[in-house]
């Protein structure tokens, strides 16, 4: 019994591989998004990094170079101890000035302030009531005495613009103040350096000042506010040197990456959108997972035909091939052999045709065994005539049959009957055989056709012999007593039809107890036979003679008158009384006496009919025998 399977070999296979594909898919899909984002973030960070790293530098050495001028310009002799009203020192320290703005292009201005609260400077012209000490580069170089103040960002008192400032307070020998040596340069310039590197879009590179408030920016919002105050608590996340950090700005993600310079406490950061480092990321993933999608689709396509062509079809071939080998025994071995791609299907297909071959063999020499074994003659032919089983009595009788045209088995598609058939085939006179035929079915469906002979000649010899034993008479070969009267009663009916007169003639021989006396009994028999044949000679081929019994004989004339009749007894009569039969050196002399008898009104059987002819030969023996007496004539 075979259960059904909800799925078919084909489908699962399907599922195999597309979940297969499927699934490899996946894991690449994660593996390469994890991977595709660690780098992009990684690159991402080391442009950021390598960005601020250069502006920092650059930024660094802007402030160096403005600490060399300052340092270079307080240790100037007479620097500290200029004087109102000192033309030589004061025209020398201008020259210094100068030199040092024309040395260092970084210099907006270099000058000084005294604790007189004037200011040497060149070309620029101090406000009414300009008091340096006042400034702030001044009071930061006091503050930060004996450090230098650097990168103090300030507004010009004239102009108002943002300058950048490196101070160094002056102070004597006896540590007294003298006044405060001073450059700086422009807030632009350094501007201008962190606009220079921008990778991003959505870059942005400022710089805080030692109290982090924002001083160098491209957003004017953001100018002069403490980092905390635009992203809050901010300034504690700048704790090493340099490092990375992320916050979020106006509800967006940022990725920042900051560093501290060497000469002032300032940091410079250099911060973008995460979204423009993760949007192309998501976006490359986003082509990956539908590339490996569609990758795993062909996959999953290819998967399938592979199993389709390695195990789907050679599976479905050798089901279809057990299945012919199971439904028709006939082929054992199909006519296109399936070509298998590997060896264990082909192991299989090979071993069940072999099993199928062998147990098929089994069952044709079984069968053969059975069928030789019998004493019929078998042959069965399929519709197109060819031969599926023949025995070895059927080619014996093969010979006979072919004698006889009508039973030649040549034309088989007409031979091909729906019906038992049952028929009695005699061959050239000596042998009798017994044909029966019947179709044969497989499932309701017309296969072919059976014949089976059968030698029946003994069977119906002995029955002919049987036949004529029970009809006729052993010594004379006439029609015995039973077959007279068989034959009596078919003839009176058929007279009773037709309306034809039919006669009897009753014959007893004379004292033919004398002639057995006389010659023996043998001799005896030869007359009787002799008599037979006289009979049977002078009687027309329709008329039916029989021995009735002992030496009495009797003649059934059918379309025979009485007249006619006793013409024929008086014939008979004749011939016996004007003949002498002779056998060997004897000669037999003898009459007959005989009584006849016609249908008419009154008999009702055969018997009736002989009764009257048996009564009419009486008489005619009391008459004095060698007689012809009708019953008619007494009756
Ligand atoms: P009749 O008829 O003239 O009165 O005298 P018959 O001697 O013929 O007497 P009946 O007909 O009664 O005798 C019959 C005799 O026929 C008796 C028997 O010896 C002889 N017979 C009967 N059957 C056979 C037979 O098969 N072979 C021989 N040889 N004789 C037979
Ligand atoms: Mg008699
Ligand atoms: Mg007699």
């Amino acid at each position: 019994m075979t259960k059904k399977y909800k799925q078919t070999i084909k489908q699962e296979f399907f599922v195999i591989g597309f979940s297969s594909a499927l699934i490899i898919a996946f894991v690449f899909i994660l593996l390469a998004s994890a991977s595709i984002y660690l780098l992009s973030m990684d690159n991402a960070q080391k442009k950021l990094e390598m960005a601020n790293i250069h502006m920092s530098t650059y930024t660094n050495g802007v402030l160096e170079s403005l600490v060399m001028s300052t340092k270079t310009n307080a240790a100037f002799p007479g620097a500290m101890d200029y004087e109102e009203g000192r033309a030589e020192a004061k025209e020398k320290l201008l020259q210094l000035f100068s030199a040092t703005t024309q040395a260092n292009p970084n210099i907006k201005y270099s000058f000084a302030g005294y604790e007189d609260g004037t200011l040497l400077i060149e070309g620029y012209e101090t406000p009414v009531g300009f008091d340096a000490r006042l400034r702030p580069w001044y009071i930061s170089a006091v503050e930060s005495y004996p450090h230098l103040s650097i990168g103090l960002p300030y507004q010009d008192a004239l102009t108002s613009e943002w300058l950048v400032s490196v101070s160094l307070a002056m102070v004597d020998q006896q540590g007294i103040l003298k006044g405060v040596m001073a450059v700086d340069c422009s807030l632009d310039y350094i501007k201008t350096i962190m606009s220079e590197v921008s990778y991003y879009d959505s870059q942005m590179n400022y710089v805080l000042d030692e109290n982090r408030i924002v001083f160098v920016h491209n957003n004017m919002n953001y100018l002069r506010q403490s980092i905390d105050t635009v992203v809050p608590g901010l300034s504690e996340k700048f704790s090493e040197d340099s490092g990375f950090i992320r916050y979020a700005i106006d509800g967006k993600e940022r990725l920042a990456f900051y560093h501290r310079l060497e000469e002032a406490d300032w940091i410079i950061v250099s911060a973008i959108d995460a979204s423009e480092v993760i949007g192309p990321i998501a976006r490359t993933i986003v082509y990956i997972i539908l590339a490996l999608i569609l990758l795993a689709i062909l996959l999953g396509i290819g998967q399938v035909k592979v199993y389709e062509k390695s195990f789907v079809k050679p599976i479905t071939a050798l089901r279809d091939h057990i299945a012919e080998i199971t439904s028709d025994q006939k082929v054992a071995r199909s006519s296109q052999p399936y070509i298998y791609s590997n060896n264990e299907l082909a192991d299989i297909a090979g071993k069940i045709e072999e099993m199928a071959e062998t147990s098929l063999r089994k069952k044709n020499d079984e069968l053969k065994l059975i069928l030789d074994a019998t004493s019929d003659g078998i042959l069965v032919l399929d519709l197109e005539g060819n031969v599926i089983h023949k025995n070895e009595k059927y080619s014996q009788f093969k010979y006979h049959l072919d004698q006889i045209e009508a039973h030649k088995i040549s034309n088989h598609e007409q031979l091909i009957k729906r019906e038992e058939t049952f028929e009695i085939l005699h061959l050239n006179g000596e042998m009798v055989l017994e044909q029966y035929t019947c179709p044969v079915f497989n499932n309701g469906v017309l296969k072919g056709q059976l014949w089976r002979y059968r030698d029946i000649t003994e069977k119906f010899r002995a029955e002919e012999e049987l036949k004529w034993l029970a009809t006729t008479d052993p010594l004379t070969g006439l029609w015995n007593r039973r077959y007279f009267l068989e034959r009596g009663e078919i003839e009176i009916n058929a007279m009773c039809r037709t309306g034809l007169p039919l006669s009897l003639l009753f014959i007893d021989i004379d004292f033919f107890k004398s002639i057995n006396d006389n010659f023996g009994h043998r001799i005896g028999d030869e007359v009787l036979k002799y008599i037979g044949v006289t009979l049977k000679n002078h009687v027309r081929s329709m008329d039916i003679v029989a021995r009735l019994g002992g030496e009495e004989f009797c003649i059934l004339a059918p379309n025979t008158s009485l007249q006619s009749v006793n013409q024929l007894a008086e014939k008979l009569r004749l011939f016996f009384e004007t003949n002498v039969y002779q056998l060997e050196d004897k000669k037999v002399q003898f009459t007959i006496s005989v009584g006849v008898a016609t249908y008419s009104e009154g008999i009702e059987s055969i018997e009736e009919l002989l009764i009257a002819a048996d009564t009419a030969c009486y008489i005619a023996k009391n008459q004095g025998r060698n007689n012809v007496v009708s019953s008619g004539m007494f009756g």
